[in-house]
């Protein structure tokens, strides 16, 4: 895939109307919003093409409405904060591509900012309907994406919307794409990738992409057991991809082939249980890798482990990780995945973390602003690892 996107800044937007695809999914709670992150995390390219003379169409999805209207995932509420935040008035369109989206869209001055309701409204959004697609593409001459968190949806309004317009990324996508584009492509050396969390199987294409490309590959989490279990150590209670033991081997053949550094556990944090309630009292001892008790289960990379993986990302250029070392959830089993958010915090390395828990534990671990990158796009930064290729930046045109 060619990461080098035209954004923003490449066109001109002077008295044109862009619809700008923005990830406007925020949390809500009876109504309020309880978090407006996303909602600032989109005003930079909204500031700029309201400052630039365009007329700003904006659109999102939020939750799931399959198709049907339904007013609590109204976008209103998002208009409103919006509003307050830019402070100018945001006109709020009463459908997405009706007569009432269209009269204000056509009524549009420059310098004012419109806002869509909710895409997946419409039927056609998830399914990329090639009608809904050419509706959204009459209301507009230009496309802006900068929705990073649907990048790896083929949706209307995240790439369909390309076939019938001039398509470029705003900042957001332009910080995830070259940041990340460039670890991938062209990374400062040494790199360093850590993959965690619960199942292999959920992260096969992610370890077999990174093997193509990393100097050391670090693996911890729940995962890590069907690789000790590859290694002919028995795992317990732990989790185990068992029909993955064999992916795992040829991972680590493949790793040897590649020359590349392959880390495991060399000890673990074990307990009788599973932890419930997840964040409840738990009582756990520290064993070697290949010593695991069979009525025991792993939650957590032991003291000697979190060492290991933090002198690697030590001597690192480039660090990326994707996923806890434990079930961090509980404050008895968050020592792991502390201890390499520590080492990336206190790293001078492009640190770059992807995906939804292991981004979560950085900012509830109050490490957020030492890293590079955090992405915003659980799913999408995960293909985006996987080498896939994302429809909602393909769509884009090249630089
Ligand atoms: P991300 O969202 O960062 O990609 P995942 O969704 O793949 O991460 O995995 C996160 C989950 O993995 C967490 O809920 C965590 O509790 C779980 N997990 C991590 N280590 C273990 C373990 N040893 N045993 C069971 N679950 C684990
Ligand atoms: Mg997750």
């Amino acid at each position: 895939m060619n990461y080098n996107k035209k954004s923003v800044e490449d066109i001109d937007v002077k008295g044109k109307r862009v619809l700008c695809r923005c990830d406007f999914n925020v949390p809500t709670k009876e109504g309020k919003i309880t978090s407006d992150k996303r909602i600032v995390a989109a005003l930079p390219t909204i500031r700029y093409l309201m400052e630039h003379g365009a007329r700003v169409i904006l659109c999102s999805h939020m939750g799931k409405p399959k198709g049907e209207w339904k007013s609590e995932l109204s976008l209103k509420i998002v208009a409103d904060r919006l509003s307050e935040l830019l402070g100018k008035p945001v006109i709020m369109a009463a459908d997405v591509v009706g007569e009432d989206a269209k009269a204000k869209a056509a009524a549009l001055k420059d310098g004012e900012v419109m806002l869509l309701e909710n895409v997946r409204f419409e039927k056609g959004e998830t399914k990329n309907d090639p009608e809904l697609s050419k509706k959204l593409a009459e209301l507009a001459d230009v496309f802006v994406n900068d929705a990073f968190g649907t990048a790896h949806r083929a949706h209307s309004s995240t790439a369909g919307v390309a076939d019938y317009l001039p398509a470029v990324c705003g900042y957001l996508i332009a910080k995830e794409v070259g940041i990340m584009g460039k670890a991938l492509a062209d990374p400062e050396r040494p790199f360093v990738a850590i993959l965690g969390g619960a199942k292999v199987s959920d992260k096969l294409n992610v370890i077999n992409n990174l093997l193509e490309k990393v100097d050391t590959l670090i693996i911890g989490g729940g995962m890590a057991y069907t690789f000790l279990a590859a290694k002919g150590y028995s795992v317990g209670k732990s989790l185990l991809d068992t029909e993955k033991i064999d992916y795992c081997k040829d991972m680590m053949r493949k790793a040897e082939e590649k020359g590349v550094k392959l880390l495991l556990p060399v000890d673990t944090v074990v307990a009788a249980e599973f932890p419930n309630p997840i964040d409840g009292p738990i009582e756990v001892r520290t064993v070697a890798a290949d010593a695991i008790g069979d009525d025991v289960e792993g939650l957590d990379i032991g003291e000697k482990t979190r060492q290991l993986f933090g002198d690697a990302v030590k001597n690192a250029k480039t660090v990326v990780w994707n996923g806890p070392m434990g079930v961090f959830e509980n404050p008895t089993l968050a020592a792991g995945t502390i201890a390499v958010a520590q080492a990336l915090a206190d790293s001078d390395a492009v640190t770059i973390v992807g995906g939804g828990d292991s981004a979560a534990a950085c900012e509830q671990l109050g490490f957020a602003d030492k890293i590079t990158h955090i992405s915003t796009g659980g799913g999408a930064s995960l293909e985006f690892l996987e080498g896939l290729e994302l429809p909602g930046i393909a769509c884009l045109q090249d630089k």
